[in-house]
């Protein structure tokens, strides 16, 4: 039987033809015109006036708006605590301290309470964090209108990570533009791929073109090799943009796919006391619904998400538990955290389910078939 994967790459088809214009002009390089096609198509799609610099993936985008906020040794930042490490890492490679913030059940995004609270603790102790990041996690936009109303009371640079969230949208408007920058990951498996690659959207050209000169190890201008600043070879190949222009053409018709898919498990698990699928809580958020998710009541149900997971791995089916909180990573045990347990509890009950946009009707079924298994 084949593997129904939680999210698999997923081509349109015009994708070669990008990728083999490269081959045929020579455009075989960190440079070049699907790189810039690539940008533009992002910028034009996202929001007229942002401005986009591809890179090699999302870890890196994530770095340089990092530096970009002026992010240095001993710094605080404060991070969602539910996420993927990519979010926290980079806080790291510069030599900062990730403070870690609960989520709240609407979104499963950074809780804007205990962000508040984070904040006048530090600030208390004499050190004012440096940045915040947010993520949109699965897709589903974080509350952004508290985020975006406490990092201006503070006046603390807001970063958001929009790596799952191409295409989601908080009233009406596109994640990853609203804070000072936003960051795009194209990995094999987010909703569209460039095989491996990142986005940073900036607020002007200036922050564009200085996170470029960053990512192509900060040459001064001269005709021999100059560096007044440290550099980084974090730009995105013309290869690999070319993909991305093809994945592009397709964007908004894969999300419909995977909102499909978030419907079909709406409808599984309506008369289901004890397993509540993730959706939107109000019409405010448009959710790209990158992944489904449930959270599963053992109490309720008599099975617990791991015997969920096994049995649909039994018949060849991938699903994961949500992510596991980074205040509970052995590698950030050090690091402050507030909040409560909604992380915690997320982690412990959650199960993100297959949920690509090529998924079809017979692996539905089988999903279906597998779950009723246990439902019985
Ligand atoms: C995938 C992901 C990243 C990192 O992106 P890469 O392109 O894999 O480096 C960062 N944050 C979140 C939430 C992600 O899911």
């Amino acid at each position: 039987m084949d593997k129904i994967w939680l999210s698999s790459p997923h081509m349109g088809g015009a994708e070669q033809r990008y990728v083999q214009e490269a081959f045929e002009t020579n455009w075989v390089a960190p440079l070049g015109p699907n790189v810039n096609g690539f940008e533009k198509d992002l910028e034009t799609y996202i929001k007229e006036g942002t401005w986009v610099a591809c890179l090699s993936s999302g870890t890196s985008a994530l770095h340089l708006a990092l530096i970009l906020s002026g992010v240095s040794n001993g710094d605080e930042v404060l991070c969602q605590s539910m996420t993927f490490s990519a979010s926290a890492n980079p806080i790291t490679y510069q030599g900062a301290k990730p403070v870690f913030i609960d989520s709240e059940l609407d979104t499963w995004n950074m809780c804007p309470i205990a962000l508040e609270e984070a904040i006048k603790s530090s600030i208390k102790k004499g050190r004012k964090p440096k940045a915040i990041i947010v993520v949109h996690l699965y897709g589903m936009p974080a509350k952004m209108d508290e985020i975006i109303g406490i990092s201006k009371k503070y006046e603390i640079t807001l970063i958001e990570d929009a790596a799952e969230a191409l295409g989601s949208e908080f009233r009406g408007q596109k994640c990853g533009t609203f804070g000072d920058f936003g960051i795009l990951s194209f990995n094999g498996n987010k909703i569209i791929t460039t095989s491996g690659g990142g986005a940073l959207v900036c607020r002007s050209e200036e922050k564009k073109q200085k996170a470029i000169f960053l990512a192509t190890q900060a040459r001064d201008n001269a005709v021999h090799y100059q560096h007044s600043e440290i550099g980084y070879n974090y730009r995105m190949s013309n290869i690999t943009a070319g993909i991305g222009r093809g994945q592009m053409e397709v964007l908004d018709k894969h999300i419909g796919y995977r909102r499909l898919n978030n419907e079909f498990y709406q409808n599984l698990f309506e008369k289901i006391e004890g397993i509540t699928v993730f959706k939107e809580p109000n019409k405010d958020y448009f959710s790209n619904h990158w992944l489904s998710a449930i959270v599963i009541d053992e109490s309720k149900v008599g099975f617990s998400r791991e015997d969920l997971r096994l049995c649909l791995l039994e018949d060849s089916i991938e699903s994961r538990p949500l992510w596991k909180p980074m205040h509970l990573q052995p590698v950030f045990r050090e690091c402050d955290y507030y909040g409560e347990s909604v992380a915690e509890n997320l982690f412990k009950n959650g199960l993100c389910l297959p949920s690509g946009s090529n998924l079809s009707d017979n692996d539905r079924h089988r999903i279906k078939k597998s779950i009723n298994k246990l439902l019985k």
